[in-house]
């Protein structure tokens, strides 16, 4: 499965991060969690088909979290969709839908499947399928709200391709019953168990939505051993009093939940529009739980990033942004693995002018040209290592200048 998120900010749009929507990508269907403004556009911009949304699961009836829904529903009309779509969320959410229908002039021809939840309600499987199913909680906000998780159902094991040969099975029928468990009894009277052949079952994966909430028992609940977990952090510490206040959680409850729940990870969304500089909350939450990542809208999450190719290690570390000695380190910053950056500026070697120079006057036929690298900027101490008295015996970490940095698969 791959996450991506499409809008990772809180009630205020910004002007780098849109609003609250994440898309999850299975087997080629797109599941929808939230759909606020935008949401169809971020989809086209990270390469989803529009049409492959399966089902739209809304956490709660907050604008900021559904005014997505009308335009999504509008295109996926003009694109002329002949199957239905789901759309899982509290109670009223298709009298709004309705409402907004019988209002405007758009008209929509394929099938609208609406699940709607009580705002009592305590547990339910809101989707079944095949191979997965998504489970429901209500969480603890200003409103009535819902989280959300996907579990996929566990896999049988691998089939042993040597093994099987190794013990007489040809046919495929037998490959497909030692898979299902089953024990294939062969022609000459041989009983292959399909223990021997086949690997252990393999945990289905799964991918946890919590968001608006303050810290509560059903998020956890919700995420126990996930492999992903999407907490809002929408505030950090220092405003935890207003988090309280509005319903919501800050980047420590998001990184308690998912500690307490042993989720494999945790991602970190909603962030209200006061912060420019997201990775505070980062910091605030790795210093509970160290697996925690950042929400960058487009950027996929891999739910195995096994998956992913040309994984490398970190190539930064945060750092306490009021610790000037590491921020000193900048220049002498030595990526994981590789050699130490180059300043940009060659070493250059200072001659001395001997004592017999000769003064040229402005009319002087065989005056030398000007050399260019005279107008070049003086040499600072600090960008020659070797000459600053003040370089630390190793290289610190510097704070990542963009996003992209701190993900430990790029
Ligand atoms: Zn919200």
């Amino acid at each position: 499965m791959i996450v991506i998120p499409l809008g990772v900010s809180s009630a205020t749009p910004t002007a780098v991060r849109h609003l609250p929507s994440v898309a999850l990508w299975r087997e080629g269907s797109v599941y929808l969690f939230d759909c606020g403004e935008n949401a169809q556009m971020r989809l086209l911009q990270a390469g989803i088909k529009r049409s492959k949304v399966e089902t739209i699961f809304i956490s709660h009836m907050d604008g900021d979290h559904i005014f997505g829904l009308f335009g999504l529903l509008s295109t996926l009309q003009l694109q002329r969709r002949n199957k239905p779509l789901k759309i899982i969320g509290p109670e009223g959410l298709k009298k709004m839908i309705d409402a907004v229908l019988e209002a405007t002039t758009l008209q929509i021809e394929y099938e609208l499947q609406f699940k709607e939840l009580k705002s009592d309600f305590e547990h339910e499987v809101v989707l079944e399928q095949e191979d997965f199913y998504v489970e429901a909680r209500p969480l603890k906000h200003t409103t009535f709200c819902i989280g959300y998780r996907l579990q996929e159902k566990d896999k049988p094991g691998k089939v042993d391709a040597q093994k099987a040969t190794d013990a007489g099975i040809t046919e495929d029928a037998h490959f497909k019953a030692l898979k299902a468990g089953e024990d294939v009894t062969l022609e000459d009277g041989t009983i292959v168990h399909s223990a021997d052949i086949v690997g252990d079952p393999r945990t289905g994966e799964s991918f946890v939505y919590v968001t608006d909430t303050e810290f509560c028992e059903n998020a956890v609940r919700l995420s126990e051993n996930a492999t992903i977990l999407y907490h809002e952090a929408t505030f950090g510490e220092p405003l935890k009093e207003k988090a309280e206040d509005t319903g919501h959680s800050s980047a420590q409850d998001a990184a308690i939940v998912a500690k307490t729940a042993k989720v494999d990870r945790l991602v970190i969304g909603h962030f209200s529009a006061r912060y420019s500089n997201q990775f505070l909350l980062l910091k605030e939450a790795r210093g509970v739980f160290e697996k925690t990542w950042i929400a960058y809208e487009l950027r996929p999450i891999f739910t195995n990033p096994a998956q992913e190719k040309e994984i490398i290690s970190p190539r930064v570390e945060i750092i306490d942004l009021k610790d000037k000695r590491a921020q000193h380190s900048k220049k002498t910053f030595k990526p994981a693995g590789g050699q130490r950056q180059k300043s940009g500026f060659k070493k250059k070697r200072f001659k001395r002018k001997p004592s017999n120079a000769r003064y040229y006057k402005s009319g002087d036929s065989d005056r030398p040209q000007p050399r260019r690298d005279r107008y070049k900027k003086p040499h600072k101490p600090g960008d020659n290592e070797k000459t600053s008295p003040h370089r630390p015996s190793k290289p610190l970490p510097i704070t990542p200048r963009t996003p992209f940095d701190d993900f430990d698969r790029f």
